[in-house]
């Protein structure tokens, strides 16, 4: 199995894309430097417009939004919400020196990605500008990546951007990839009820300044929506067009008076433009004005969300501009933290997700503290509607609000106080996430989290609980299992990685020693040269996780099972399982093109060592030992 494709993400109509700080920490200690490496004499405003142009590029074929937020430069995947959150955009991008064998990398949405999820990672080794005279075209780059991003997996079509070598400046997209998208996303609803000013929706008002606010988008650059205002003689009426934050639609703005004469306009400056405002003075003898919302170009911003506010006087309340709700399970409703399940909740703030006028209500959040090293924290939720045909997929993801504060775990109680089973996805880096297949759709649920070693130092503090619904699964591929035993404690495998990759790994113990005896098994993953990658211990009974961006090579990969004290080791069942979360675009050297490369390798494979010349590099001695 490789990257999984095709999971949507949970709002798909209020994407927000982030560029981060240079010296934002992308895999590991690696600053991204991705300003140094795109802003040219000009600064910064020509490469993020040809990133815009990609990302709308989609927007334009889809049912989905993107706006522009502000980035903190938290390290990527830093414990978060997946979707909203504050600090940073859901799609990041990112540049640091990668492998030569990749331009970018991509990574779609996934239960198992974290924040890490939408993220793109540009290869500054390499030189990026515009058009056909740069090294590699930014857009063309960003235009592949971002198609992975919301879900669209590699195409073996040359004229696709979804190709897997970077074949010079791309012009858009191929049917095929606009229908790859629609069937993860769906098509943009269109609606022709209001496309002339003979047929305009006519607005409801509320309130003492006749607010009226609707929702909507442009379908495509050639749709226009009519609306008529009812007004009285000699009154002022405010018309805003509110597109920042809600999309990256270029709109215009047109007012006709009940004679169809204009009486104000209002043009949009660019895809990040400020809102569209017109005032208008009523004449006498007027009972209603028309307004129409059209594209203000025939390109890609053509299309997008709006809301549109109208109201009588001078102007319109600024608590009204905000994004529409989020889309996915609007009517989902809040944690319930008001008790039971056995334990008492006390405090804990209720957080819909809707901080800078981005609402989440895709998702339960809340942030609680673990008072004491015994303390465990309940809260109810009522599970949404199903989404399609198949079982909702449930994902709760607790995380350390600070670093060195308590390290939680969250489990899933049923309404009669059943533990439901669960798959963990992560545990790691002070998050804990589980999925759960198959939750029935508008039953209670209730989330419990404690301290995962309430014996140890970092048993209390400050967390955030996410609890999302999704139609898809995550999808954890076993790589490799075995049996250690008191005769033979260690095992290896080989990963060879073709291509470089995010790599989410899953690693978790089963013992057969008795009751009380604790049994552990250390991970630990070496390079070609025998440098340890990445160590990690599970106790029995357990899982935990490592992410980790992985270059082309060979690594291996190294289970020692141990046991506290000085008893025998019981025999003890080991498993590793993960996913790749990134697929990327090669830099295939371009023009002309004669003959079209071979397809690419396997992007990494598991074997059995064939040699063991490793072991030369490795310490055994280094067993575990105390758990
Ligand atoms: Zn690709």
């Amino acid at each position: 199995m490789l990257t999984q494709f095709g999971v949507p993400w949970p709002a798909p109509q209020q994407l927000s894309f982030s560029f981060v700080p240079d010296g934002t920490l992308v895999a590991g200690n690696q600053p991204s430097d991705l300003f140094s490496l795109l802003n040219d004499a000009s600064g910064a405003g020509d490469w993020q417009a040809a990133v815009m142009q990609a990302l709308q590029t989609w927007a334009a074929n889809a049912n989905v939004n993107f706006v522009m937020v502000p980035d903190g430069g938290e390290p990527l995947g830093a414990p978060g919400l997946a979707q909203a959150d504050s600090r940073f955009g859901d799609i990041r991008f990112a540049a640091a020196p990668l492998s030569p064998d990749v331009l970018a990398l991509g990574t779609p949405f996934s239960p198992a990605a974290g924040t890490l999820a939408g993220d793109i990672v540009l290869n500054s080794n390499y030189q990026f500008g515009e058009g056909s005279n740069a090294q590699y075209d930014v857009f063309s780059v960003a235009l592949h990546e971002v198609g992975h991003v919301l879900g669209v997996p590699d195409s073996t079509d040359p004229s696709s951007a979804m190709y897997s070598q970077y074949l010079g400046v791309r012009g858009g997209l191929t049917p095929a990839d606009v229908a790859a998208v629609d069937a993860v996303f769906g098509v943009r609803p269109l609606d022709t009820s209001n496309q002339t000013i003979a047929s305009p929706t006519l607005l409801s008002v509320r309130g003492v300044s006749n607010v009226a606010v609707v929702d909507a988008q442009l379908a495509a650059a050639t749709d226009t929506h009519f609306y008529q205002y009812p007004v009285v003689d000699g009154e002022y009426a405010t018309i805003v067009l509110h597109t920042a934050g809600v999309s990256l639609v270029e709109p215009q703005l047109t007012v006709y008076d009940g004679l169809g004469n204009v009486v104000g306009t209002a043009v949009s400056s660019g895809p990040n433009g400020a809102d569209l405002v017109v005032h208008v003075h009523n004449p006498t003898g007027n009972p209603r004005l028309l307004i129409d919302v059209s594209s203000a170009t025939g390109s890609v911003f053509g299309a997008g969300a709006y809301r549109l506010v109208v109201a009588s006087g001078s102007y319109v309340p600024t608590n009204l501009l905000k994004a529409p709700p989020g889309n996915a399970h609007s009517d989902g409703g809040e944690i319930d933290d008001s008790g039971g399940g056995g334990g008492t909740y006390v405090g804990g703030e209720v957080d819909d997700g809707g901080e800078q006028g981005r609402t989440a209500k895709y998702s339960y959040s809340l942030q609680s503290i673990l008072a004491s090293p015994a303390d465990v924290r309940y809260a109810h939720f009522t599970v949404p509607a199903a989404i399609g045909s198949g079982p909702l997929t449930l994902t709760a993801t607790v995380w350390a609000s600070q670093s060195g504060a308590a390290s939680p775990v969250v489990s899933v109680y049923d309404g009669g106080g059943t533990l439901v089973p669960s798959e963990v996805l992560e545990n790691e880096n002070g998050t804990y996430s589980l999925q759960i297949v198959g939750v029935v759709p508008g039953a209670v649920y209730t989330v419990a989290v404690a301290a995962a070693n309430p014996a140890g130092s970092t048993a209390v503090g400050s967390y955030h609980l996410a609890v999302n619904f999704g139609a898809a699964a995550a999808v954890l591929t076993p790589y490799a299992s075995g049996t250690l035993t008191a005769a033979a404690s260690q095992d290896f495998q080989v990963l060879n990685v073709n291509s470089s990759q995010y790599f989410h790994f899953l690693f978790s113990a089963t013992s057969a020693a008795t009751s009380g005896a604790s049994v552990a098994v250390r991970m630990t993953i070496y390079d070609a040269l025998g440098n340890v990658v990445q160590s990690l211990v599970d106790q029995a009974g357990s899982a935990v996780s490592t992410t980790l961006l992985l270059e082309p090579g060979t690594y291996l990969f190294r289970f020692a099972a141990g046991m506290q004290g000085n008893g025998m080791l019981a025999d003890t069942n080991y498993q590793l399982q993960g996913t790749p979360l990134s697929d990327p675009i090669g830099p295939l050297p371009i023009k002309p093109i004669t003959n079209l490369p071979p397809p690419p390798p396997p992007p990494f494979v598991f074997s059995s060592p064939v040699i063991p010349f490793y072991l030369v590099f490795l310490s055994l001695n280094d067993q575990y030992g105390k758990p």
